[in-house]
């Protein structure tokens, strides 16, 4: 006797992504989070292509243009100088820009979404073990709880319990740098629909509009403060070639500090548990693919877990782990060599914006990179 068919652990973007889709799909689901309430902060800042192409079959896609702000450009830079256009307005979609919106307007319009559709998250309520047998997943919380579901997800972020219970191992490292992140109010020249990662001699910055003309920066520093504050910020454009009136810093809306990590687990299945998101995957967040990536392992994984409830063999779970891996694996990849090459040691940075500088001409660089940002190459 189950509980229901899926219980998903986590609230976060790929947890309400899977969630809504399966409850729109006719599968008995209950999700549960651990926060008494979804977290109200920015964090990651663009939604692409192909994450707008797979929320259109939920119908979030549309709601989420509405609040967001299209940037069709995305530059690397030294100063003014262009070292690679990245133009998303010539690619084959729907949505050929960056839609640069907060990530707590995203979980919202998700919540709305599985809402809407007859779905609740349970909260808060925290996982803290799992075990399976041939016909289902006991699961148990902090309260003392037991529920009894089919198939176990583990949407429950990097440190996840699930892939933790389930013995997946999470192979990877974390990066020296740490990064300052800061949502500021600017006066100056930064632009509106366009996102610039600044390579300067001095160092990395990253501009990036949000809607409520807010700008993203962030940039790579040795020792980040947990608030960054408005001197602050303005130091590291001056530094960086960005101040002298050219962006002015007037306000902090919202800053924090990270350390990154790259891991990819083992597998995304064992037995009846399965991850999706960061709980399966964490990377640089340069090019801004971490919760696209979560939001599509959620699309995929209701697909997957639809058929198996429905009475499909069970390999259409190993099939969910054999596409998704991949894709997780090639982002990694990409994001290192991005931030690789963003923090090399001052020394070797003229060199690098040179040799940038030349690819950046080549057409199929730049059609290469806006595939790859926009996630349309992973269709
Ligand atoms: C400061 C900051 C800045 C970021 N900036 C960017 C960016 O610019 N670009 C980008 O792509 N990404 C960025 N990220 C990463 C992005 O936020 C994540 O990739 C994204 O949130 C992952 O979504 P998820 O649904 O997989 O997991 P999460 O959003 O981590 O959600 C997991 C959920 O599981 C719940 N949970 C955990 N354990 C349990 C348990 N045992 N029981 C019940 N519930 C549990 C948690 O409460 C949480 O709500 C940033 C992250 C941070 C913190």
């Amino acid at each position: 006797m189950h509980d229901t068919d899926v219980l998903v652990v986590g609230a976060g973007p790929s947890g309400l992504t899977l969630a809504a889709s399966l409850v729109k799909k006719g599968v008995a689901t209950t999700v549960v989070d651990r926060q008494a309430a979804g977290a109200n902060t920015s964090r990651a800042a663009v939604v692409n292509a192909r994450t707008l192409e797979v929320l259109d079959g939920l119908d979030v896609s549309r709601r989420l243009v509405k609040e967001g702000i299209q940037a069709p450009r995305f530059t690397i830079r030294d100063g003014r100088r262009i070292l690679i256009p990245v133009d998303f307005s010539v690619l084959s979609t729907e949505y050929p820009y960056s839609l640069m919106v907060p990530q707590a307007t995203t979980e919202r319009l998700l919540l709305d979404r599985l809402t809407e559709l007859g779905g609740a998250v349970i909260r808060p309520k925290t996982l803290t073990a799992v075990v399976q047998d041939a016909d289902g997943v006991t699961a148990t919380f902090d309260d003392g709880d037991v529920i009894r579901a089919r198939y176990v997800v583990g949407a429950d972020g990097m440190h996840s319990t699930v892939r933790e219970q389930a013995g997946i191992g999470f192979e990877g490292g974390a990066y020296q740098e740490s990064f300052t992140l800061a949502d500021v109010r600017l006066r100056g020249d930064a632009p509106a629909d366009e996102v610039i990662l600044f390579w300067a001699k001095a160092g990395l910055t990253v501009v990036a509009p949000l809607p409520g003309e807010i700008f993203r920066i962030v940039a790579p520093v040795t020792d980040a403060p947990e608030e960054p504050s408005a001197p602050f910020i303005q130091q590291i454009l001056d530094e960086r070639g960005l101040g002298a009136g050219r962006m002015v810093v007037t306000d902090v809306i919202w800053g924090s500090r990270f350390r990154i990590h790259h891991r990819v687990a083992d597998s995304y299945r064992a037995g009846r548990l399965l991850l999706s998101g960061d709980a399966a995957h964490v990377h640089s967040p340069a090019g801004g693919q971490g919760m696209n990536l979560g939001i599509q392992d959620g699309v995929a994984l209701a697909d997957a877990l639809a058929a198996a409830v429905g009475g499909a063999s069970e390999s259409v779970l190993d099939e969910y782990s054999a596409a998704r891996r991949p894709i997780a694996q090639q982002v990694v990849e990409m994001t290192d060599r991005l931030t690789r090459l963003a923090t090399l040691p001052r020394a070797a940075r003229p060199i690098r914006n040179t040799a940038i500088g030349l690819a950046g001409r080549i057409p199929a660089v730049q059609r290469g990179l806006a595939m790859r940002l926009s996630g349309l190459v992973y269709r």
